[in-house]
């Protein structure tokens, strides 16, 4: 078939699009909203609310194949898809990855390692939680992103002023990392597994800001890094891409944070210092192409643009020998709503040890 179906309307799903049309492909996106980030860029649409079953369906038949940037398509919208069309990467992987509860579990029995968790189904699992030492963090099991969600606990008297949280939540330890890294990793339906290099990211206010790559790590870590990440590929059956985040902690273990089963924030650096992209991979895999090897030509900085402030720097962003712009068509922008990024390359191995890492972008407006 030539029409890929891409449900969700946001810039995963228009960078997405780009990369299959540039294979050939019909893009037929689904989304709630219109116009948004991912049908600007579609060859056609269905406009309806994900847990409609009469979008769903007329979604599914206008499709061969059916992916998603969005994660959290319900049960029974998921079922309906299934038994109409192909889904990739298969339904029981966001099922997974909806729930932190389930993917912690999940990633515990596939034998990788966590930051020490807790399911809290309420406030009498709290007092509990001591066990785990201090600094805490709870997070709400779904639907959280950039951060949101989120509870950092200091000491026991914070935990014990705890109330009305909203149940069931996931606690963890702090981890004190050193760094923060990331793997893309994408499967292909014939079993074929593929890594990028393994990535450093820096946060601020619990959105990513900066991805370099390749990380800042020895070799033997950032090979680790993609074992990690290649063994939950498979043991979870994926077709198609995924993120795989990761702490990278002072005693030098590292030790999964979540899983993102689509392509993601931290390999946005793929689309200027690699041949092949992210989203090209992803939709190589989930159409039953083959994957080539995930080959980064060049050194590469990634900076998000992100609200107002950062929207500030693109004329002067514009201007700048070497940068890559990439901008997601928002109307609006909103304070801490991801706008666009832009790509900074540099030939593979120029990559500054401790460089100036702002300097290499304008001032925030
Ligand atoms: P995303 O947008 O990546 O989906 P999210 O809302 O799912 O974000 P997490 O990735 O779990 O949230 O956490 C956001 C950030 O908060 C992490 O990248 C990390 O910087 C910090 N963080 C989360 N959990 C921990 C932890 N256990 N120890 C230390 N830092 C943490
Ligand atoms: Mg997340
Ligand atoms: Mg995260």
């Amino acid at each position: 078939g030539s029409t890929i179906g891409i449900i969700g309307g946001g810039q995963l799903g228009r960078m997405s699009a780009v990369a299959a049309s540039k294979l050939g492909y019909h893009v037929h996106v689904l989304s709630p909203e219109f116009p948004s980030p991912a049908t600007e860029v579609a060859a056609s649409v269905t406009v309806g609310a994900y847990d409609d079953p009469a979008t769903l369906e007329d979604f599914a038949s206008r499709c061969d194949v059916v992916t998603f940037e969005f994660e959290n398509i319900n049960a029974e919208g998921l079922a309906l898809l299934e038994k109409r069309r192909p889904v990739r990467p298969g339904g029981d992987i966001l099922r997974i990855s909806q729930d932190r509860i389930a993917e912690k579990t999940r990633l515990s029995g596939i034998g990788v390692s966590l930051a020490p968790w807790r399911a809290v189904n309420g406030p009498e699992d709290l007092p509990e939680l001591e066990t785990l030492g201090f600094p805490l963090i709870l997070k709400t099991t779904r639907f959280g992103y950039d951060g949101k969600g989120q509870f950092r606990v200091p000491d026991v008297e914070a935990l014990a002023a705890l109330e009305d949280l909203p149940y069931p939540l996931v606690a963890e330890k702090m981890i004190d990392f050193e760094r923060e890294l990331s793997v893309m990793v994408v499967r292909a339906l014939d079993g074929t597994v593929r890594c990028f290099d393994t990535v450093e990211n820096r946060h601020r206010n619990g959105i990513l800001d900066v991805t370099l790559a390749p990380a800042r790590v020895m070799p033997d870590i950032a090979r680790q890094a993609q074992d990690m990440a290649a063994q939950i590929a498979e043991a979870l059956g994926l077709v198609g891409i995924m993120g795989v985040e990761m702490f990278h902690a002072a005693d030098g273990s590292l030790m999964v944070n979540e899983i993102a089963p689509r392509p993601h924030n931290s390999g946005h650096w793929t689309m200027d210092a690699c041949l092949v992209d992210q989203f090209e991979m992803h939709v190589r895999a989930v159409t039953g192409l083959p994957l080539p090897p995930a080959r980064r030509h060049s050194d590469a900085i990634m900076h998000n643009l992100i609200g107002p402030e950062d929207m500030a720097r693109v004329p002067a962003i514009l201007a700048t020998d070497g940068a890559s712009l990439h901008l997601y068509g928002k109307s609006e922008a909103r304070e801490g709503r991801k706008m666009g990024h832009v790509n900074t390359i540099f030939p593979r191995g120029v990559l500054p040890g401790e460089l100036a890492l702002e300097g290499l972008l304008p001032p925030r407006g």
